[in-house]
């Protein structure tokens, strides 16, 4: 990827963290370099993503505490993958909010998390999932501010939600979009439908909107309109693939993707299964 990773300052009250807009704090958390958020309005906050268990959400929880004397008013998890999620259960009394696809996947994500990831701390935590579902948009007051939550379509999941922040030009984007390392293709991504969901991302984006993506620095436009070029790349060339009769098993060797083959099998896999015509 070239440039537009954002330069930001780190943040002077909370060490490891960053405000990358108007009380809007990032913080970059091992392991699995993930993002939480943390959005402060005048009457509470919002937390974006709860980090990988219940351990690692009480850390984030008194984290929250030491950038804001306000009460934690409203928790989103971006996505079901457990690493976004599993720390929910050290914000009780508030919403969890998500997308409401999170609830049929919840067995499965939670399974493949403890599976995928056996720390302990991973497998001990008994995750609290979402109480506080939506289709396409749901809404917070903060008081001075008012956040959005917004599903656009299926890509990185079936449940990706944006947190957007109007009045700071903040948009978190979860793993739609990701600036650690290639955008990750799992066992339960949409590789033909990602990339016009991005392109329904950058429709609510500026070029001076701050991106945040699940993993990773913060990012511009410019970033996201790239990588969803690859994105759609990905797509395109599945499609190709399977109207050439490819057979599955040889994909992967015969494309020419923008992005490592070896993080590409699923989306192979997937993008066959959901080839239709
Ligand atoms: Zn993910």
């Amino acid at each position: 990827m070239s440039a537009s990773l954002r330069r930001v300052a780190p943040s002077d009250i909370l060490p490891g963290w960053i405000e990358v807009a108007d009380r809007c704090f990032i913080g970059r958390h091992q392991p699995y370099d993930v993002n939480s958020a943390v959005i402060v309005g005048g009457e509470g906050v919002l937390v974006v993503d709860t980090r990988a268990s219940l351990t690692q959400g009480r850390e984030l929880a008194e984290q929250v505490r030491r950038l804001s004397s306000l009460p934690v008013s409203v928790v989103v998890n971006t996505h079901s993958h457990f690493d976004h999620w599993f720390g929910n259960g050290a914000f009780p009394d508030v919403p969890l909010v998500g997308h409401e696809s999170l609830l049929t996947d919840l067995a499965a994500a939670t399974e493949r998390g403890k599976r995928e990831y056996p720390a302990d701390d991973v497998a001990s935590t008994d995750p609290v999932p979402v109480d506080t579902t939506f289709s396409s948009v749901w809404a917070s007051e903060l008081g001075d501010r008012y956040v959005e939550v917004v599903h656009l379509g299926r890509g990185h999941t079936a449940g990706d939600v944006l947190v957007r922040v109007p009045d700071a030009d903040l948009v978190c984007a979860g793993d739609l979009i990701e600036s650690s390392g290639p955008p990750s293709y799992g066992v339960d991504c949409y590789p033909l439908e990602w990339g016009a969901t991005l392109q329904q991302v950058s429709s609510l984006i500026g070029t001076g909107t701050v991106v945040v993506p699940g993993h990773g620095p913060p990012v511009d436009k410019a970033f996201v309109l790239e990588q969803r070029l690859d994105i759609v790349d990905v797509g395109e060339q599945i499609r190709a693939l399977t109207h050439a009769r490819v057979p599955v098993g040889d994909a992967l060797a015969q494309g020419q993707w923008p992005f490592p083959a070896e993080g590409l099998h699923d989306a192979v896999r997937r993008g066959y299964e959901h080839t239709t015509d």
